[in-house]
């Protein structure tokens, strides 16, 4: 077990795209942290370094206070579980699992204890003398995992290692591979574009965008402050809804004005971000996330921070209700959140020519919203977001 630390990292590959840069991470002995971002914002660059199959261009990686720029792969004391899992298909799962250990020479007795170890800690031990094609998908990925398990790695090093599985198996091995790292204890580097999988699985989650760290916090402090624009876009489903808005009022009567419409921001907000006094008069970016409005005709709030409107489309998920309904505003279209939609497969520069964003709400199943009904949303504005519209970083 060891620390990871990456300082100052960047690389640069040979036809001078930038992958990585300027990347610092103190990854604690012992700590299961994830890397997260979307499609090509560097994140398996970053891994494939630490693991050594990635020349390092600028900065140093240590693995338990050693530094391992110059150190081959297989000396580094790691072990990668790639999403390919890499199964020697000619192989019984036993030889798969010990292969490392028979590469490096490991007397048979003990090869044979550690296999078997490993077997039960993942549920394989009825398993061991299959063949990979024998085994399910989820198996195969036990198989991948006893293989980095048996070497007792300082680290572990997993990229994507659930992508081929289905819904279903991945929250299981998600669940799976929480409690083997805990049971371990090995320092783990986690690298994947779902969220979900990031929140639940890390102990800190880093967030990072076009090769560059945006945010490295617990699960919760990312959710509740994240730092941008980027981040608070990306984690969260649905979507914090981010809305150009106006504060107006004075220190001890704000007013947050959105689209024509008008909420009150309670005291404790400026006291927790008082930062927030130089907006006022300014527009501003606002982020309410969907879980922060309820129906209004249900609510037993009195505060009267309400938004009325109509709904446009309403999806009843079963736990929850998405109501979708307009405010006469303009989306907040930054390159980050192009991008956020540009990966979501929606076109948010439609919204541009007219100033009307569709808002997420998530109301409690008691609702009685139908399409083209209208809305009233009561607002918790002790829990709204706020960004500078021009740098996109919170304001705090
Ligand atoms: P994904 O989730 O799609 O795997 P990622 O976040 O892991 O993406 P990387 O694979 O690290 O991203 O790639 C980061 C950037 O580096 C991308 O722009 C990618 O096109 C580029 N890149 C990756 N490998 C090479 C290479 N061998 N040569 C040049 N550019 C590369």
């Amino acid at each position: 077990m060891a620390q990871v630390v990456l300082a100052g990292v960047g690389k640069v590959y040979p036809d001078g795209t930038r992958a990585v840069d300027d990347l610092n991470l103190n990854i604690a002995d012992g700590e299961f942290l994830v890397l997260v971002g979307p499609s090509g914002c560097g994140k398996t660059t970053a891994l494939r370094m630490v693991a050594g199959l990635e020349e390092i261009s600028e900065g140093t990686v240590s693995v338990g206070g050693r530094v391992v720029n110059r150190v081959p792969s297989r000396d580094r004391d790691v072990a990668m579980v790639f999403q390919s899992y890499a199964l020697y298909p000619h192989l019984s799962v036993r030889q798969n699992i010990g292969f490392g250990l028979t590469l490096r020479k490991v007397p048979k007795a003990e090869i044979r204890k550690r296999v078997e170890e490993a077997a039960r800690t993942l549920g394989l031990e009825d398993y061991l003398d299959r063949r990979p094609r024998n085994l399910s998908g989820g198996q195969r990925q036990r198989v991948a995992m006893g293989r980095a398990i048996v070497r007792e790695p300082q680290a572990f090093l997993m990229d994507e290692p659930l992508s081929n599985l289905d819904a279903k198996l991945r929250v299981q091995m998600r669940a799976e591979i929480a409690r083997i790292q805990r049971d371990l204890g090995v320092t783990t580097i986690y690298v994947t574009h779902d969220q979900t999988e990031a929140m639940t699985l890390g102990d800190r989650v880093a967030v990072m965008k076009k090769g560059e760290l945006q945010q490295v916090a617990p699960p919760q402090e990312l959710y509740d402050r994240p730092a941008n624009l980027f981040v608070a876009g990306f984690i969260g489903s649905p979507a914090m809804n981010l809305l150009q808005g106006e504060l107006t009022g004075t220190a001890a009567d704000l007013r947050l004005k959105i689209g024509g419409q008008e909420l009150r921001v309670g005291p404790e907000v400026l006291e927790r971000r008082p930062a927030l006094r130089d907006y006022i008069g300014r527009s501003l970016v606002v982020g309410i996330r969907p879980e922060d409005m309820e129906d209004a005709r249900l609510s037993e709030a009195t505060d009267g921070n309400r938004l009325t409107s109509t709904a446009e489309l309403v999806e009843a998920m079963g736990s929850d209700v998405l109501v979708h309904f307009g405010l006469e505003t303009s989306t907040v279209v930054t390159e980050d959140t192009k991008e956020l939609a540009r990966d979501a497969g929606t076109d948010v520069l439609g919204t541009l020519e007219t100033p009307h964003t569709v808002v997420v709400a998530r109301f409690s199943p008691r609702t009685q919203v139908k399409v083209d009904d209208a809305v009233e949303v009561r607002v918790d504005t002790a829990r709204l977001h706020f960004f500078d519209l021009e740098t996109s970083a919170a304001i705090w």
